[in-house]
C-alpha cells in the first residue's frame, strides 16, 4: 500500500480525548511507512511554554506570540516512538502532565493561535502520504481528506483509559478526578467557538469502547485498502 501513484493520501482522525486517536495514528503510520501528526502535540507544545513563560492563557496576543515562534518537530527514535521536539528540546513526556492537560484545552480555543496552528499542519502534509489526528482535522484541516474516521468511546472507558496511563507513569490522580478533567476537556472543545471538535458528515465512526486498538487499525487499514480501489489505485 506504501507505492500509491496519487499526489497524498491523508486519513483524517478525529474524537474526544481518550477514544484511542494517538495509539492508533501511531500504529497505522508505522504499519503504513507514513507520516503522523499528533495535532494535540503540537497545541500541549505551545501549552507548555506558555505555562512554563508565566503567559497569563486568557493573553490571545501572547499565545500567538509563542506559537508562531516555537519550532515544533517530530522524530521517530529507534525504538519507534516518534517524540515531540520543542524549540529542539525533548517534551515528550513533558506535554503529557495533568497541569499541560489543564491547559491545553483554554489554549487551543484562541483562533489566533489555531489559525499558526492549522496552517503549520497544512505544511507538513505537503506531497505525502499522512495520518493526521486531532479535534478539526476533518472538518476544517483536511476536508478534502481522503479518508475521515471519527473515532469515540464512553466517557467512563476514556477516563479510564488516561487514568491508567498517567497512574503508569507515577502520577498521583484518582480515577474520579480524570473523569472530571476528561469530561471538563470534552465541553471545552466541544462548545469553543472556533473549530469545535466535530464530525465530518463523510466520516466514519468506530466505537473503540470494546475494541482493542489493533482491531481498529486492522478496521482502518479495511477502509483504506476500499478507497485506494476506489481511486483506482
Ligand atoms: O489529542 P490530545 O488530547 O493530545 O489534544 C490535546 C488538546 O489539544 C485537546 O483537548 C484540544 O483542546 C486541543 N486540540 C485541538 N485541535 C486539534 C488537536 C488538539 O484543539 N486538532
Amino acid at each position: 500500500m506504501n507505492a500509491l501513484c496519487c499526489r497524498r493520501f491523508v486519513v483524517a482522525i478525529d474524537g474526544p480525548a481518550g477514544a484511542g486517536k494517538s495509539t492508533v495514528a501511531k500504529l497505522l503510520a508505522r504499519h503504513l511507512g507514513w507520516l503522523h501528526i499528533d495535532t494535540g502535540a503540537m497545541y500541549r507544545a505551545v501549552a507548555l511554554k506558555a505555562l512554563r513563560m508565566k503567559v497569563p492563557l486568557d493573553d490571545e496576543g501572547a499565545l500567538a506570540t509563542i506559537a508562531s515562534s516555537v519550532r515544533i518537530e517530530f522524530s521517530n527514535s529507534p525504538d519507534g516512538i516518534q517524540r515531540v521536539l520543542l524549540d529542539g528540546e525533548d517534551v515528550t513526556e513533558a506535554i503529557r502532565t495533568p497541569d499541560v492537560d489543564e491547559a491545553v484545552s483554554v489554549v487551543s480555543a484562541h483562533s489566533a493561535v489555531r489559525r499558526i496552528m492549522q496552517g503549520l499542519q497544512r505544511k507538513l502534509v505537503e506531497g505525502v502520504h499522512a495520518i493526521a489526528e486531532g479535534r478539526d482535522m476533518q472538518t476544517v484541516v483536511f476536508p478534502d481528506a481522503e479518508l475521515k474516521i471519527f473515532l469515540t468511546a464512553s466517557l467512563e472507558e476514556r477516563a479510564k483509559r488516561r487514568w491508567l496511563e498517567l497512574k503508569s507513569r507515577g502520577y498521583d490522580v484518582t480515577l474520579e478526578e480524570e473523569l472530571k478533567r476528561t469530561e471538563e476537556r470534552d465541553r471545552l472543545d466541544a462548545t469553543r467557538v472556533d473549530s469545535p471538535l466535530a464530525m465530518a458528515s463523510d466520516a466514519v465512526v468506530i466505537d473503540t469502547t470494546h475494541m482493542t486498538p489493533q482491531e481498529v487499525v486492522e478496521h482502518i487499514i479495511a477502509l483504506i485498502a476500499q478507497r485506494l480501489r476506489r481511486h483506482g489505485d
